[in-house]
This record gives structure tokens, sequence and C-alpha cells, in this order.
């Protein structure tokens, strides 16, 4: 047997503090991330799972790093990138966060708050920039059914990935997941399952590790 291959996987929405007590964020339960990496470990490979904030039960047999913002999850992926052979990067992070952060609590003083937000950085694409031959990587991508694949494919190229996950609005918060995979190679996959039925989350994340492990 080779190697065991070194999965780095990223799971859970990002909290972007406004101040000591409130924040923006995505909606995601982790649920889909967490399940990749059981499915990796239970496939013998090596996995180290960075989790956000989440509900869940941390998945056993894998080593886990928590964070709470994008700064958080920025410098516990220039620690873990370079260690691994691929990454998968299933967290929702937030796209736009508070410019500043006020330390203690904002008094509400009127009918409304402006909050100036500025665009975080593309953490995934960072990666991406920085990768070694052997490396490979793994996005997500969540829109509107009709805009899916179009989008999804302008992300994969845009952000350097090796593949992308095209999954419709509905995902969130699912238990099942009607997917396209979309390599850089120009292949559009369907898990095997999802012709007519959508397939539950942990067996689209087995039939994904296996398809990883086969053709990444
Ligand atoms: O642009 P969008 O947020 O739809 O991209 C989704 C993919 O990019 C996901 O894999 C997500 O984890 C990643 N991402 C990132 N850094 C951001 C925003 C998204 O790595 N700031």
């Amino acid at each position: 047997m080779g190697k065991r291959r070194k999965l780095l996987i990223t799971a859970g929405p990002t909290h972007e503090p406004i101040d000591a007590v409130r924040y923006v964020a995505n909606r995601s339960s982790g649920r889909l991330g967490t399940s990749l990496a059981s499915a990796a470990h239970d496939a013998g490979w090596d996995v180290t799972l960075l989790l956000g904030p989440v509900t869940l039960p941390a998945p056993a047999g894998v080593h886990i790093a928590p964070f709470e913002s994008t700064a958080d999850l920025a410098t516990l992926l220039e620690e873990h990138f370079p260690h691994c052979d691929v990454l998968i990067m299933a967290a929702a992070v937030a796209d736009y966060r508070p410019r500043s952060v006020d330390a203690g609590k904002l008094p509400r003083t009127g009918d409304s708050l402006t909050i100036d937000m500025e665009a975080t950085p593309d953490l995934v694409a960072a990666c991406a920039a920085h990768k070694r031959e052997h490396q490979r990587l793994i996005g997500f991508a969540l829109e509107e059914p009709a805009s899916l694949p179009a989008r999804a494919r302008a992300k994969l190229q845009r952000k350097g990935l090796d593949a992308i996950i095209a999954n419709p609005l509905a995902t969130m918060g699912s238990d099942d997941i009607e997917a396209v995979l979309l390599t850089a190679d120009g292949r559009q996959i369907r898990p095997p399952a999802s012709h007519g039925a959508a397939l539950d989350k942990p067996a689209f994340a087995r039939w994904l590790i296996r398809w990883i492990d086969a053709e990444l």
C-alpha cells in the first residue's frame, strides 16, 4: 500500500464579528463537510478538519482545529495547507465582513444602523496560487439552479481549482444533496444514484471521496 493521502477539509460557516456580541454569517450546518471528513477517514485517509462554529458533533478519528472568522481560517490554512495532498474547501466563508470591529457592545442609538463591509480574501484562491504540483483543490459553489453550471464553472477557473461541486440552494440545511461535479479539464459528472433521487450527504460524501481517490 502507498502512503496515506493527507486530506485537509474545511466545514461550517465563518462568523464575522461586528462587536463583542454580534456577528454576520452564512447559513451552513457543516453536515456535508463533516460527512466528507468521516468518509475520507473511513477510506483510510489522514484527515485534518478545520471546523467552524457548528452544533454538530465533530467526527471521530480526525484531527480537528476550530475557527470562528475568515481571519482565523486564513491563519489555519497557512499552517496546514502546505502539508496536505488534497484540500476540500467546504466551509461557507462569508464574502464580506465588517471593516472594523468594536471591542465592546455597540449601543442601540437610532432607527437604523449602517455597517461598512469589506470583501474577505478568497482563501481557496490564495491556496491555489501557492499549490505544489501534487496538490489538488476542490471547492463548492452554491447557486440558484438556473445560473448554477455557468457560475460554478467560472468559479472553478477564477479560483484555480481542480474540481468544483455545484449544488443548488436547496442543499443548504437539507439531508440530501443534488450536486454536479465539474472538473478543470471540462468534465461534468453526476453521482450515479442522483438521477431522479438525491443522495443523502453521507452517501454523496462516500462517492466523492472514492472519485477523488481514483481521478485526482
Ligand atoms: O465565491 P463563493 O463564495 O461562491 O465560492 C465558493 C467556494 O470558495 C467555496 O469552496 C468556499 O469555501 C470558497 N471561498 C473561499 N474564500 C472566500 C469565499 C469563498 O475560499 N472568501
